[in-house]
């Protein structure tokens, strides 16, 4: 069995992994970044289009800006970090060092744009594809290897469960230690071969659920893999009943991921009709197509049940063709690439599962419960976005935490002892072969149970109905899991049944409707 051993293992290749990486790479410590993706950019950092917020410390609308779209059920601790540090944290790292390029104006000067909920112009962005400018230059940063020698970047690796040496160690007396993680076993789907990573401090910053839903703006891989080895370690997770749903992408066939359909088409005038012809928010909120995003995407959520229809419709196409070709270039060109011409035709439309505001539970430092471990970006929760988030609020947390993590661990790693990789077990796996079908059916039921019951609209007996699904998934793939071979997608469903059910119970638990959890009586 191959052995790696870092000062650092960063399991995850977004923003907030590579600036905790960028930070940490500059003492020369020996850093190992995990990506399950053959390209490292592939993940939702990359997909991010609106922009990221750059505010002054003295911004104290931002905390509140926070706080209303939270529902007041943020934590103001993290707000006011994030509106301390954040501003210096972005300079440093994504203006002077990534060199990342946001638009700016004929004299140089940045360009500031604002969202839905924010009280000011607040957000850097570059054209709608700020996530990828973002992704790319931090990647190209860290790939230096004149300046960088002791990082290395692992691509086509799984992590497939995190070191504990109280389950995982050769002795019994090991069980006796404090719970602490060392490091993570790691799929190679090159050579098949499971790797053991033995490192001094592991950083989770995997991301988030949206993978698991029927309809999602993730990228397949945020299918909550980071959520499930925390909490087989032995890590706390809270407020997983919290899935933000976007209330308009575009709907095709050919796969799960959503491409969005800006907010903006309905804020120009775009009107949305059921798959009979019959424009239909009037029946939901006075506002109509304006109404809040929850509201939409339940209303859409309902005629699609209600037409029997995959989807339904925004049609835009009463608005001057050159007009709308100018307005929404990037909208226009991909609903073309998909034969559909926005300039006459209805663009078919579903709501997505978008962000997921729960996750690892950690303190303002980035810390879990697990020595050892920290959580950063879309996978943690330090609880910034309490029941529901900010527009582009996130990519500043991936950046604020990812750094403030790599302060901490910075200071301690000299204290820090290396694991003895002997003292860990090799992994052990079956040898059957996989089978494709059923791992793809059983991804189907999975998706198809999360989103129909435990997705917009969450009810006891929708719940219940998901338990029992559930509890059969569960028991067949543990049973296979244990027996198979092991491959990307295989390890993939196995944490995303559990994640399902981490969404599953938190809704059980949560009596009440709030921020982006709607639990009908
Ligand atoms: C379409 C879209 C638009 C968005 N627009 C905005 C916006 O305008 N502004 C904003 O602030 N936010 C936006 N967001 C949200 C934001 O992009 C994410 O919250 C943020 O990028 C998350 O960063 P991250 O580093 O935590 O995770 P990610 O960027 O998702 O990175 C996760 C990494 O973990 C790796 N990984 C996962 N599991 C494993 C495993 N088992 N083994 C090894 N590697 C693994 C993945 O390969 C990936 O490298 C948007 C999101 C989407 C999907």
């Amino acid at each position: 069995m191959s052995v790696y051993q870092f000062d650092v293992l960063i399991i995850g290749c977004g923003i907030s992994g590579l600036t905790t990486a960028a930070k940490l790479a500059e003492s020369g410590m020996k850093i190992g970044i995990l990506t399950r993706e053959e390209d490292p950019n592939i993940s939702n950092t990359y997909f991010a289009q609106g922009g990221i917020i750059y505010s002054e410390s003295s911004d104290d609308e931002l905390v509140s800006d926070i706080n209303k779209a939270s529902a007041n059920t943020a934590n103001l601790q993290a707000a006011e970090i994030l509106r301390d540090r954040s501003g210096n944290i972005l300079e440093e790292i994504l203006i002077k060092n990534a060199k990342s390029n946001f638009a700016k104006d004929e004299n140089g000067k940045l360009l500031f744009t604002r969202e839905a909920a924010h009280s000011l112009d607040r957000i850097l962005y570059q054209g709608d594809y700020t996530g990828k400018e973002i992704q790319t230059s931090l990647l190209n940063y860290l790939k230096d290897k004149n300046r960088f020698p002791n990082v290395q970047i692992l691509t086509k690796h799984t992590a497939i469960d995190l070191i504990t040496p109280i389950h995982h160690g050769i002795k019994i007396q090991q069980r006796y230690e404090d719970n602490l993680v060392v490091g993570a076993y790691a799929l190679n789907q090159e050579t098949k071969e499971v790797v053991k990573i033995l490192s001094k401090f592991t950083v989770l910053a995997t991301g988030g659920i949206g993978g698991l839903y029927l309809h999602h703006s993730n990228s397949e891989g945020a299918r909550g893999d980071g959520h499930a080895m925390a909490k087989r370690a032995g890590a706390n997770l809270t407020n997983m009943e919290f899935v933000q749903f976007h209330p308009t992408t575009f709907f095709d066939s050919s796969s799960h991921r959503r491409f969005l359909i800006s907010e903006a088409v309905r804020g120009e005038g775009g009107r949305l009709i059921n798959s009979n012809g019959v424009a239909f928010m009037e029946k939901y909120h006075p506002d109509k197509e304006l109404a809040p995003r929850d509201i939409v995407s339940r209303a859409i959520a309902d005629e699609i049940i209600e037409t029997r229809h995959d989807c339904v419709y925004l049609d835009i196409s009463h608005k001057d063709c050159e007009w709308l070709k100018t307005r929404f270039p990037t909208i226009y060109q991909h609903c073309k690439d998909k034969h559909v011409d926005i300039t006459a035709d209805p663009i078919p439309v579903v709501p997505a599962a978008h962000y997921t505001c729960g996750g690892v539970k950690t303190n303002i430092k980035g810390q879990t419960n697990l020595k050892g471990l920290y959580a950063v970006g879309e996978v943690a929760c330090t609880g910034l976005h309490g029941a529901n988030r900010l527009a582009s609020t996130s990519l500043l947390e991936g950046l604020t935490w990812g750094y403030i993590a790599a302060e901490d661990i910075a200071k301690k790693i000299d204290h820090a002892i290396s694991y003895d990789p002997l003292k860990i077990q090799n992994w052990k796996s079956g040898n059957l072969e996989a089978d494709n079908a059923l791992i793809a059916q059983d991804w189907l039921t999975l998706k198809h149970t999360m989103w129909n019951y435990v997705g917009l609209t969450r009810s006891y007996h929708l719940l219940k109905r998901a338990d029992a699904m559930f509890s059969e998934l569960y028991n067949e793939i543990q049973h296979f899991y244990r027996n198979a071979e092991l491959k990307d997608s295989l390890i993939g469903l196995r944490n995303a049944v559990e994640v399902g059910y981490m969404v599953l119970n938190s809704s059980r638990r949560n009596p009440e409707s709030v921020g982006c959890f709607y639990l009908k009586s």
